[in-house]
């Protein structure tokens, strides 16, 4: 056996959705609340192109940055959803949004650069960074302000070393937003320090109370920032993974590189199929935002009839992330308890711990809201409530 060199921990969200994932394929009743996905059929629209570009050959290598009219209809598509001025020569499809961060941490980083990450974070951006040498630093938020961190907080935490900030809006797992003059305090320190901002704005189809505002509608960063999109959650495409970076022209030559000699770039047939989403952005995206607000409202419903303390509904994303002190559960680790039900109960939860705030848990609303109804009655059976 041959010793690896990478120090990487396994990503939280994709291990337990595989160990659920597992169970289930041996036929056992699994109660998946773990991955974060809109569990919704494909658009027809999206499916009848996908399947026409297999049977007329669309099967070839596409081009490594994305086929032409799917960078230009993404550029567009931002452009005018969020006030941004992206063109297609700004815009590189990849293999979901977690490979633009992974490469964009690679071309960026070197050994000991610093990272400012606000917390409760995803779960795989220290793990990102770390392999590339980066050093993460946490920054916690506060849950009475959503979980959100103020520019004076970052400054707090900054360093002569730090390069860079990758923040999350809307968030995972907090599905906090932040305003406009938030914000505008965070990029205008950004800009005084020349920080690098990397912006994952993948839950911002998924707002339901209060207004998305993307870090791309303020000019003044654009040089800074690297803005992380994908098609997974608005149009509710995990599975066929594409997803969009937009960045200055520099950094998308960089990134293409990276992608020519890693991935060569996602499925040509998922890039047409996402081209047809587009397409068709407005009917897809508002059937699935309402759909996850109906199944985010039955969610907290149904924990609000047993927990505690009564848990209010995240005004975006895909998450509940609530304190497991609701349910009843004290002295044992938010990772044990996660691993317990699972074991025991069949019931797929995220800990906070692997986000950075121990005493928490996630529970994911994507399944329809029967399947949302029978994993709260299993809990409620298993801790007895
Ligand atoms: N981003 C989703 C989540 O947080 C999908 C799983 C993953 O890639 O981590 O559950």
């Amino acid at each position: 056996m041959f010793e690896t060199f990478l120090n990487l921990e396994e990503s939280a969200t994709v291990a337990i959705n595989s160990l659920a994932q597992e169970k289930k394929a041996k036929g056992e009743r699994v109660y998946n609340l773990s991955a974060g996905e809109p569990m919704l059929s494909p658009h027809p629209a999206v499916a009848k192109v996908a399947s026409i570009a297999i049977a007329e050959g669309k099967t070839l290598y596409p081009p490594v940055a994305g086929i032409p009219p799917l960078r230009q209809a993404s550029a567009q598509w931002l452009n005018t959803t969020y006030q941004t001025n992206y063109q297609t020569a700004n815009t590189l499809i990849t293999c979901g949004g977690k490979f633009g961060i992974f490469a964009a941490c690679q071309a960026f980083l070197k050994p000991d650069d610093e990272v400012l990450i606000p917390a409760p974070y995803w779960v795989s951006y220290p793990a990102i960074v770390k392999l590339f040498g980066g050093k993460p630093i946490t920054v916690m938020g506060d849950e009475t302000n959503n979980w959100k961190v103020s520019a004076l907080e970052l400054e707090k935490l900054a360093t002569p070393k730090t390069k860079m900030l990758i923040l999350n809006n809307a968030g995972n797992p907090t599905g906090s937003l932040y305003a406009r003059t938030e914000l505008a305090e965070i990029v205008s320190l950004a800009k005084a320090r020349g920080w690098m901002i990397i912006s994952d704005e993948v839950y911002s189809g998924l707002s339901y109370d209060g207004e998305f505002i993307s870090l791309g509608s303020f000019p003044e960063i654009t040089d800074n920032l690297i803005l992380v999109q994908s098609f997974s959650k608005h149009f509710a495409m995990t599975g066929w993974r594409v997803g969009m970076i937009f960045a200055p022209e520099y950094a998308i030559k960089i990134l293409t590189k990276i992608q020519g000699q890693s991935t060569t770039g996602t499925s040509s047939i998922s890039q047409y199929a996402a081209l047809s989403a587009l397409e068709n952005a407005t009917e897809i995206q508002t059937q699935v935002c309402a759909e996850m607000r109906s199944r985010r409202d039955a969610l907290v419903a149904e924990l609000n009839t047993f927990s505690k303390e009564k848990i209010s509904a995240p005004a975006s994303g895909l998450y509940l992330f609530f304190p497991l002190k609701i349910l009843g559960v004290e002295n044992i680790t938010s990772a044990e308890f996660c691993l317990k039900i699972l074991r025991d109960a069949n019931i797929a939860l995220v800990p906070g711990s692997a986000f950075g705030c121990e005493g928490y848990a996630r529970a994911s609303f994507g399944a329809p809201v029967e399947e949302l109804k029978d994993a709260v009655s299993a809990l409620k059976k298993y801790l007895k409530m």
